[in-house]
């Protein structure tokens, strides 16, 4: 791509967008940053996502504040949009006809040789992207979790060799974006309704996740779990693996406590038992079967890949131990924002919980809740939506309310039998009590310790 004098746009300005800009830049291109937000807002995002120091080195000029671009800058050759920023942006509207709009994932793609894998799915995303690129190095070879996980394509796309691998973990807004990006492996992990503040419904939100299947070319890998039947049947001119249930069709799988992996379910061979697994939660030990299954599309040697699996250190704020009183355990898994991720968290849990949930809400049934309630002795409601948490399990499992994350926690280690979890695992966004999910986890944790805990 040739873009020595080329006059760009990038819009949105968080992490990638700066990423994006730097890239542009080092290329020859005069570059635009262009942000809705007003200066002092814009600053404090650098800040806050650490690129104070060279956001201003990746653009030429900025128009904060929604401003429309004058002059010569009011006709780009190229526009690249951040991962946030919707196609229906209002700026890309009033472009002129014809130019080009692409995502940051797209640019970082078509400078990057290293061998990219796709991840996307409603929940597991960030924890398998990194688990993936773990098995990778594991194998010996450089993996790096890119994307969405919080470190853009863009900023290391160039440095990366043929035989690195750059596992991306991408939402459904960056494939309306991207064109050119062939994936070796894409999986799918899952779907379920969330978002539904940003699609106008649960199809167009599928639809959007789709892209992915049709990106994976023919001498790819698409990957997808069985208990996805939506995505099975996606059209694809990738070979197809599957990983879940052994009797669903599934090539990697749990069987009599040990993790298989095959093209196919009469090809696999044992990996390793789940007892070594680093990570055992119940979603844990799905994206391990996830990772595998792609790990298999990279011929990364079954000896490797166990002995990363052995050795994953796992994510901050999904199922962390973040405190224990006895044998009671204070389990912190604030990322759970959706009711998917809260009933795959406590579909086989062991032992029992007490769970605490509520929060900001996304427009969800939270009905669901209901059948996965069996290990679940009490249920402690915060925030806005605790009322509406506390209808839908009305009847199925004693309810309290909680006024702040203290109160609840105290509470629920009160309630909790000497080898109960208490569970923060909300169903809802946080912003209605906090500035973001991890400023939730971190007063779970606070409170835990402060109910009596001590750190693991
Ligand atoms: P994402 O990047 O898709 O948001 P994360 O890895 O950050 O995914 O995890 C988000 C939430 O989903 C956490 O509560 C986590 O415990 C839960 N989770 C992780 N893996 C899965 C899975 N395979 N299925 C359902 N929920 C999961």
């Amino acid at each position: 791509m040739q873009l020595q004098g080329k006059r760009c746009w990038v819009v949105g300005l968080a992490r990638s967008g700066c990423a994006a800009g730097g890239l542009l830049r080092r290329h020859g291109a005069s570059v635009l940053g262009l942000d809705d937000s007003d200066t002092a807002t814009l600053h404090k995002r650098w800040e806050r996502e650490e690129v104070a120091a060279t956001a201003a080195s990746c653009f030429d000029e900025v128009l904060d504040g929604g401003r429309a671009p004058q002059g010569a800058w009011a006709t780009p050759d190229l526009v690249v949009i951040s991962p946030g920023v919707p196609g229906t942006h209002p700026r890309l509207a009033a472009l002129p006809q014809g130019a080009p709009v692409i995502g940051e994932l797209e640019l970082g793609a078509r400078f990057c040789r290293a061998v990219p894998v796709a991840i996307t799915g409603t929940n597991g995303k960030s924890t398998t992207t990194e688990l993936v690129a773990h098995l990778v190095r594991a194998a010996g070879r450089r993996g790096e979790a890119l994307g969405n996980v919080g470190r853009p394509l863009c900023l290391v796309a160039e440095e990366l060799e043929p035989d690195d691998v750059a596992v991306v973990e991408v939402s459904s807004f960056q494939l309306e974006s991207v064109d050119t990006f062939r994936p070796r492996v894409g999986a799918v992990l899952n779907l379920a309704p969330d978002h539904l503040d940003r699609y106008p419904d649960l199809a167009a939100y599928y639809a959007a996740k789709q892209r992915l299947a049709g990106l994976v070319p023919a001498d790819g890998l698409f990957v997808t779990w069985t208990r996805c039947p939506e995505a099975m049947a996606w059209p694809t001119k990738a070979a197809r693996l599957w990983y879940g249930d052994e009797a669903g069709g599934a090539g990697v799988f749990f069987r009599d406590g040990v993790l298989w992996a095959g093209r196919d379910a009469e090809s696999a061979a044992p990996v390793l038992p789940e007892s070594e697994l680093a990570q055992r939660s119940p979603t844990n030990r799905l994206n391990a079967l996830a990772a595998v299954a792609m790990g298999l599309g990279l011929d990364l040697p079954p000896a490797a890949m166990a002995e990363g699996l052995r050795t994953f250190a796992g994510l901050a704020d999904r199922h962390e131990l973040v405190a224990v009183r006895g044998g009671v355990r204070f389990v912190n898994d604030t990322k759970a924002t959706n009711v998917h991720a809260v009933c795959a968290g406590l579909a086989d849990h062991h032992g029992q919980v007490v769970l605490i949930a509520g929060g900001s809400g996304k427009g969800e049934d939270y009905a669901p809740l209901r059948e996965v309630m069996g290990s679940v002795r009490h249920v402690v409601l915060i925030g806005a939506e605790g009322p509406a948490i506390g209808r839908a399990l009305a009847g199925a499992v004693p309810l309290s309310e909680a006024a702040d994350m203290d109160q609840a926690v105290a509470l629920a280690a009160r309630l909790a039998e000497p080898d109960a979890t208490v569970l923060l695992s909300p169903a809802c966004a946080s912003f209605d009590m906090f500035a973001n999910y991890k400023a939730r986890g971190a007063a779970f944790a606070a409170a835990a310790l402060k109910a009596g805990g001590r750190r693991p």
